[in-house]
Order: structure tokens, then C-alpha cells, then sequence
């Protein structure tokens, strides 16, 4: 089906139209045709029913045909115009062609009658014009994107000489596009990526794949980049390949940031273990005379007859026990910042728990003339918790509590809220104490910070202890608020996911589990007259001490070293071991009850572990070798006897 092309005929002589339109007879089926007979009604009909072709006279009676040519934005005659005078005139012609008209004819009989032939030709012209223009078109949104674009473009034929090369590749290499273009690829080969990176290049472009690598390229000036590359082959029609593509991105920036985050990162691992293994000696060094200090002061308040002696050995003990909280606080802000994924929570009894942790605090209290209340709203609230980190974050906040209040006292508060259907545990700490300003409420979980700094601290203390408890909370996947009144006291409110339990049948007498009794049997010292112990430590303080806090209780030898131990062990069975575990000789205190257990009447005997801080990794270690338990230096009386009463 071939669809009717509208005409528009603009003439003014009607006798000239009359031939137009009788030449169009024989194909009236594919032309339509539409008469303007002056400028104006040319310009109304091409407005109101656009024409597919104009034919126009040159002189009409309002203005000349050249008038009805109309362009695009890029000089693209929009409707194709036919023009007709009736003189022939070379340069008249020359110049409407310029003006835009695709054809000129000089007006006669036999060209009027016969105008449906000049259309059809002309038609095909335009048609074909328009092609062009389209293609033109969008070759040139390529080049231009290729040109503008942030990443290098490269042409090469299929021996890698250079055709074609973008800005970007003008600006990244220094070379210019005029230098590039003939030569080989190789004028950017650095030598410093290697020939199988380019064999495995070229076989794979050379059997049509695309190639994606990365090369070290050198610049016009000599100096190197990485370049990230694609390269592809580009096919003709009948699939041969005719040239390669490049694209590629300088990635030198990239690969320093990758380098400098490397070195960082080694530097870190390395600082990490570093501070692992200083904290380990601190660790080491710092407990072994500290249980000198505390062990012997501890004896000495015992023993001691004369009163001024006893006040100085109790601060050889308050000093020492301060030591040792600093220490435990670094030792535990650093097991927080290792991996906390090995933390398993269990269900535990809030109540009970507290008003046995809190014993002492509630002891300084009453000595520094403070009321101390526990305030259990729900006694049968179950915290859902790693009890280590509970305990010493409630600890931490309390020792606050004591410390930072003069008058009144401290009320702690358990209760418990439904939120969102989800039990939570609260327990409040609110003191009458000196208040914190609000400016500085977000400063006291900051490590290392008090509200009192410098030269005119007015307390003691690390200022670790809160941002400890903090971070101990969000582990258990609690929430620590404080809420302060300046002058007035302070609420800290510990938040923790919860469960209701069954706990004791009335509020009064709450049941102790079985270690809280253990514990209470331990401080009422109880004599155990068949307990034989072997103790391996090479600290003589220490072995002192222990000897001392075992007098009248148990029997007990000590063992400079290892294989000293083995040899008494051989001589002798005894029925419970406590083992330092960095012995300072070659073979540490795991290695020596290996060789322990091995002996006759050893398997079964209990071995336990003496050392400094033990991280839940060390425990783990020490109970794949076989050791039964822990007792963390410096200890002191009670917890010695604690111990061999658990293990015996
Ligand atoms: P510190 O070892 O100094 O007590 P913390 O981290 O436990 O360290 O506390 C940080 C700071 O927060 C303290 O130095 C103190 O200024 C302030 N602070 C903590 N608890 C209280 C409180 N209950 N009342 C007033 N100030 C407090």
C-alpha cells in the first residue's frame, strides 16, 4: 500500500496550476494535491495541514518561494521544497540550491505536466538526505560521549597500531593524539607487567573474547600508572575482526589507598599484637608482686597485735586492691575490644545476686555514714546475661555511687517494663551524691575521662569504670542512661533483656544457690585436714603467702619449678594441684601438669590453674588440656579456700 503524499502546490497563475494538476492525473491515487496562490496561504496551509513536499513558484504576488524553506536546529531543511521560475538563470539557481531547495526548474509545459517524476526523485533525495543526517547524528553523540568521557578510549587495528585515541587517554599518558595515532600500543609498555599477562591479552582478543586485566603503563614523561583494561574485539559484518577496543581507567590512586590501607592495616595487626603481648607481661608483672603486697598485708591485719600497725597495713591494702582494680579494668576494656562473639548468655536471678554482690559497697556505705537500700520490685526477675559483665558493670556503678556522694545515700532499685512485647530488667543506682553537670553527661563513658581532670582532680579513679560497664551492657544487648542533677545526685539505669522465673517461695527468703553457699562455708574458713596441696610457683612471695593462708587449714608444698614438681608428685600424691602457668624456665605450667597427669594415681587429681587475668580464650585452653579450673592472682584467702573446697 503505498501512502498519499500530500503536495503543496504555491502558484499564483491559475493557467500554470491547471498544468500542474492535469500531470498528476494518471497517479491521482498517490497525490494529493493542495493550491496556495500567495505566500500568506502557503504559510496557513503549511501550519494547518504540514505538506510532504512544496512546490513553489520564485515570484509570488506577496513575497518569493524561498520564504516557505524552514530548517531545524541543525540546518536540516524540514519539509523538502521543489523551486520554479520562469527563467533560467545559473547563479540564481546556485544560490537557492544554497538557500536550502533540493531541486530548481525553470517553468515549461512539459516540465509542469510532468512534476509527479521530479517529486518521486526528489523524494528518494530528501529520504536519503534524512538518512544521513540520522546517522551523522548519532555518530556524533558518540564521538562526543567517547570524547568526553572520564575513561580512556582506544581504536587499534588488529596488529595493535593506533587509530583512534580520546582526550582522557590524551591526559592520562601525556601523549596527544596526534603522536599516538600510527604508533604501536607498546609505546606504553612499562616493563613491569609481565609477557604472560600479555600473551594471555592477545590470545584472547585474537580469538574474539574481550579481555579485562590490569597493566602498569608508562607515561609520555616516563613516569608509571595502573590501568584497569578491557579490551574487545570489534567485528565487521561478515564477523571478521577489524579492530580492538580499549576501554580503561587509571586505578593508580586506587592501588596507593589499597597499599596504604594494607601497611595501615599491617600496622595495626602489629600494634595489636603488640599490645596484646605488653599486656600480657603488665598482666604477668604486675599481679605477681601485687599478691606479695595484698597476701602478706592481708596476713599481717590477722596477725598484727599493735593498732597504729593494723591502719598502716589496711592501707597497704586499700592501695594494693586499687592497684589491682586499675589493672583488672585495662585487662577487661581489652577482652571487650577483642571479639565479643564468644559471650554466651544464661538466665540468672537478678535479686539474690545483687544483695550478695553489693555486700561490701553497702559496708563502705555505712562507714562513710550513707544509707544503702535495695529495693526489689520484682523478686523473681531473671536476667538474661553473661553474669561476669553484669556483675562488674553493676559493680562499677555502685563503687561511683559510694564514691561520688558525701551525704544521703544510694537506693538501688529492681524492676521490670514490657516493651513491645519483650521483658526488660531494670535496675536503678541513684545516689544523693555531687551530681554531674549535664554538659558532661556524655563525657564520663568516654575511656580515660572524668569530670574532674587535670592537676584539681578532685577523685580517684581510671575513668575507665563506667565506659567499661557501658560497653559490657550493649554486649549483653542492654542499655546503660544516666539521668543528673547537679549538686543534687545522680540515676544510672542499667537496662537488660529479661525473663520471670519461679525464684524462692517468698521475698524474704530468697534461696542462695549452691556456690553462694560454697562461698559463705569458705569465709567461715573451714579446716580441711586431709587436703595434701602441691603448689608450683616460682615466686617465693607467693608460695610465702600461700603457705601462710593455708596454715591450720591444709597441708601444703611448694615447687620452685617444673620439674621439681614432677619429682614431688612422683614422691608423693597429692590431692589437689595449683599451677602457676607462666613458669619462667622452658616448658610453661600447661606442659608440666600434662606430664603431671600422665603419672600414676594423676589422672583423675585436681589441677588448677594459677595465673594472672584469664581471657575466655585462656580458660578455654586451659580446659582442653586438661586442667579443672582457674584462680586468678592475686587471690586472696577465701579465694584459695574457695577454690580446693570446689575441687576437692
Ligand atoms: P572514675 O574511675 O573516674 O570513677 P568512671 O568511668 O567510673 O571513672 O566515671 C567517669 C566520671 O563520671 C567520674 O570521674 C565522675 O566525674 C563521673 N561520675 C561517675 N559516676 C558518678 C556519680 N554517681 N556521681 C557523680 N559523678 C559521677
Amino acid at each position: 500500500m503505498t501512502t498519499i503524499k500530500n503536495v503543496l502546490i504555491v502558484e499564483d497563475e491559475t493557467a500554470h496550476f491547471e498544468l500542474i494538476e492535469r500531470g498528476f492525473e494518471k497517479r491521482k491515487d498517490e497525490f494529493h494535491l493542495q493550491r496556495a496562490a500567495c505566500l500568506a496561504e502557503a504559510l496557513y496551509i503549511i501550519e494547518t495541514y504540514p505538506p510532504d513536499i512544496i512546490i513553489s513558484d520564485w515570484k509570488l504576488p506577496d513575497g518569493v518561494g524561498t520564504s516557505l524553506i524552514f530548517k531545524d536546529s541543525r540546518n536540516h531543511l524540514k519539509i523538502p521544497i521543489i523551486l520554479m521560475t520562469s527563467f533560467g538563470n545559473e547563479s540564481f539557481a546556485v544560490e537557492a540550491i544554497k538557500l536550502g531547495v533540493l531541486d530548481y526548474v525553470v517553468k515549461s509545459p512539459e516540465i509542469l505536466a510532468d512534476l509527479p517524476h521530479l517529486i518521486d526523485r526528489t523524494m528518494r533525495e530528501y529520504s536519503l538526505i534524512c538518512e544521513r543526517i540520522e546517522i551523522e547524528d548519532k555518530v556524533n553523540k558518540l564521538s562526543i560521549a567517547v570524547a568526553q568521557s572520564s575513561v580512556i578510549v582506544v581504536i587499534t587495528d588488529t596488529n595493535g597500531i593506533i587509530e583512534y585515541v580520546n582526550p582522557m587517554f590524551e591526559k592520562v599518558t601525556g601523549y596527544s593524539s596526534g603522536f599516538a595515532i600510527g604508533k604501536n600500543t607498546s609505546i606504553l609498555k612499562s616493563g613491569y607487567s609481565s609477557t604472560e599477562l600479555y600473551k594471555s591479552l592477545w590470545g584472547t582478543i585474537k580469538s574474539g573474547e574481550q579481555w579485562r586485566g590490569e597493566f602498569v603503563n608508562k607515561k609520555s614523561d616516563g613516569s608509571l600508572y595502573w590501568e584497569d583494561s578491557s579490551i574487545s574485539p570489534v567485528f565487521d559484518t561478515a564477523g571478521n575482526i577489524t579492530n580492538y577496543l580499549k576501554i580503561g581507567e587509571d586505578i593508580s590512586l586506587k592501588k596507593r589507598m589499597e597499599l596504604d590501607l594494607k601497611t595501615a592495616l599491617g600496622k595495626a595487626e602489629e600494634s595489636n599484637r603488640l599490645k596484646t603481648s605488653i599486656l600480657a607481661n603488665m598482666n604477668h608483672e604486675l599481679r605477681t608482686p601485687l599478691m606479695g603486697i595484698l597476701g602478706m598485708s592481708q596476713l599481717l591485719t590477722e596477725e598484727l597485735i599493735e593498732i597504729s600497725h593494723k591502719d598502716m597495713v589496711a592501707r597497704i591494702q586499700s592501695s594494693g586492691k586499687r592497684l589491682m582494680n586499675t589493672l583488672n579494668s585495662i585487662l577487661d576494656l581489652s577482652e571487650l575490644e577483642s571479639d565479643p562473639s564468644w559471650i554466651q548468655f544464661s538466665e540468672h536471678p537478678i535479686s539474690s545476686n545483687l544483695e550478695y554482690l553489693l555486700d561490701e559497697y553497702k559496708q563502705s556505705a555505712l562507714e562513710k555514714g550513707l544509707f544503702f537500700n535495695i529495693e526489689i520490685i520484682e523478686k523473681n526477675l531473671f536476667g538474661i546475661i553473661y553474669e561476669k559483665f553484669f556483675n562488674q558493670a553493676i559493680l562499677n556503678i555502685v563503687d561511683n555511687a559510694v564514691k561520688y556522694t558525701v551525704s544521703g545515700g544510694i537506693t538501688i532499685t529492681v524492676d521490670k517494663e514490657m516493651i513491645q512485647d519483650a521483658l526488660w530488667g531494670k535496675i536503678f543506682i541513684a545516689d544523693t551524691g555531687i551530681g554531674i553537670e549535664e554538659n558532661h553527661l556524655g563525657l564520663i563513658f568516654q575511656e580515660f575521662r572524668q569530670v574532674s581532670e587535670g592537676f584539681s582532680r578532685n577523685y580517684e579513679g581510671s575513668g575507665l569504670g563506667l565506659s567499661i560497664a557501658k560497653k559490657m551492657i550493649e554486649v549483653m544487648n542492654g542499655q546503660l542512661n544516666v539521668d543528673s542533677d547537679l549538686g543534687k545526685g545522680t540515676t544510672f539505669t542499667v537496662w537488660f533483656p529479661a525473663a520471670l522465673g519461679n525464684y524462692g517461695s517468698d521475698d524474704q527468703t530468697i534461696q542462695l544457690k549452691s556456690e553462694e553457699v560454697k562461698i559463705i562455708d569458705a569465709k567461715a574458713n573451714i579446716s580441711y585436714v586431709n587436703v595434701c596441696v602441691l603448689y608450683v610457683e616460682d615466686n617465693i612471695i607467693n608460695q610465702e603467702v600461700t603457705k601462710m593462708f593455708l596454715k591450720n587449714t591444709a597441708e601444703i608444698d611448694c615447687a620452685q619449678s617444673g620439674t621439681t614438681a614432677i619429682k614431688m608428685a612422683q614422691k608423693k600424691k597429692y590431692s589437689i594441684i595449683l599451677m602457676d602457668i607462666n613458669l619462667s624456665a622452658s616448658r610453661d605450667g600447661i606442659e608440666i601438669s600434662n606430664e603431671i597427669r600422665k603419672l600414676p594415681g594423676y589422672k583423675d587429681t585436681p589441677i588448677i590453674a594459677t595465673t594472672g587475668f584469664a581471657s575466655n580464650a585462656d580458660r578455654e585452653k586451659f580446659k582442653a588440656h586438661g586442667l579443672n579450673g582457674v584462680l586468678v592472682k592475686p587471690f586472696t584467702k577465701e579465694d584459695l579456700i574457695q577454690t580446693i573446697n570446689d575441687f576437692h
